[in-house]
């Protein structure tokens, strides 16, 4: 006799196990003025050009998008120097994780990322009924060879943020390709690059030169930071073509909507515009880091447009009691808790007032502890 059935349908096992993604705050409540700094979000706001083109879009919505978002691919293609059949758009770069999961993942494969990586790894590769293997990360830098020391003959994916959140740490370039040369020709590397274009360092490469030459490797990016347009939705990548064409297969029809493909045509082109959200960066994450770390608390080196502050160093001092003291003075921050690093918060960098406003609530906390 086969066992009686479920009183109600049931979702699989393995999506019970998902802790639901806790998105950063959008507001604290109390203060009158707020600054949001919880997201990554870009202070800067979109290109205008971008806005433009987005509104321009609201005259045909009754037109289905072009599925293929022929125009975006190209405008990536041109702007990068790729191949336009080797680039698939998503609607933001997290569907894109979750189609890689649900193609190259099924019952009983395992899926490899690090300790303090991104939440969505865990989430896409329960949601494909796979098991995530979680891989520690010393002093939050990612090692290759416990990643290597981690593969087994179930592994299917490594999933690899460069430079990751919310650690704001990078994985240099030789290191990245020593990890691929290392693992199975049967595993599919992902490269999240995310903030790639905030990234200032020599030895960094956002994954366009590894895919590029090999078969197994595929690099996502997103509109939502640089190019802020975080409420479109709208990502893309870079992979080998049979990588591309099992996502199509995953992928909605029209899973990028008509408007996005707009914005983001236009916020490609406004180059000008992307550079200023550079330097806006690079002067304020080192400025920032450097005046958070003389009151006395820790800021790990990022080369995002965030940083992690850690109230360890400081008797008395605990980032969720900091947390409610600046939600307070209308500065929301991001608890990490969940990323496990209990005692962090982290800080998007936000305009002048908004860093500002940061570091004299910060200065004010550190003054009512003991020795402040
Ligand atoms: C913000 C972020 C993304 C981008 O997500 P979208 O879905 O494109 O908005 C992807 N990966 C990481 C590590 C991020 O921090």
């Amino acid at each position: 006799m086969s066992a009686p059935l479920p009183m109600r349908p049931a979702a699989r096992e393995s999506i019970l196990r998902i802790a639901p993604y806790i998105p950063g705050r959008s507001t604290a409540g109390a203060a009158r003025k707020e600054y949001k700094l919880s997201s990554n979000e870009n202070p800067l706001g979109p290109s205008p050009a971008a806005r433009e083109a987005f509104i321009a879009a609201a005259t045909s919505l009754e037109r289905y998008p072009d599925g293929g978002a022929t125009l975006l691919r190209d405008a990536i293609a041109d702007t990068y120097g790729l191949k336009a059949d080797r680039i698939i758009c998503g609607n933001g770069s997290d569907e894109i994780l979750s189609m890689i999961a649900h193609a190259f993942l099924a019952e009983g494969d395992e899926a490899i990322f690090t300790e303090h990586a991104f939440l969505m790894y865990r989430i896409v590769t329960l949601a494909a009924g796979a098991d995530p293997v979680v891989v520690a990360e010393p002093d939050m830098q990612i090692d290759v060879d416990a990643i290597l020391a981690a593969v087994t003959e179930r592994t299917k994916i490594v999933f690899l943020a460069n430079p990751n959140n919310p650690t704001g740490s990078y994985t240099p370039a030789a290191e990245v390709k020593r990890l691929r040369e290392g693992l199975p020709a049967s595993v599919l590397l992902v490269i999240d690059a995310a903030y790639a274009e905030y990234v200032r360092k020599n030895d960094y490469e956002s994954g366009i030169e590894l895919v590029a030459t090999r078969d197994d490797t595929i690099m996502t990016r997103t509109f939502s930071k640089i190019h802020a347009l975080a409420g479109l939705r709208l990502g893309w990548a870079y992979a080998p073509a049979a990588v591309i064409d099992a996502l199509h297969r995953v992928r909605g029809p029209f899973n990028v909507n008509a408007p996005a493909i707009a914005a983001g045509v236009a916020a490609l082109a406004d180059r000008a515009h992307m550079e200023e959200a550079v330097a806006h960066n690079a002067y304020w994450l080192p400025e920032v880091s450097r005046r958070v770390r003389e009151l006395g608390f820790a800021v790990p080196d990022s080369v995002g447009n965030f940083i992690l502050i850690d109230f360890s160093p400081v008797e008395g001092a605990d980032a969720g009691n900091a947390d409610d003291f600046l939600g307070a003075r209308g500065c929301v921050l991001r608890r990490v808790a969940g990323y496990g690093l209990p005692q962090m918060l982290r800080m998007t960098i936000g305009d002048e007032e908004a860093n500002e406003a940061v570091i004299a609530a910060l200065s004010e906390y550190r003054k009512g502890l003991p020795g402040g």
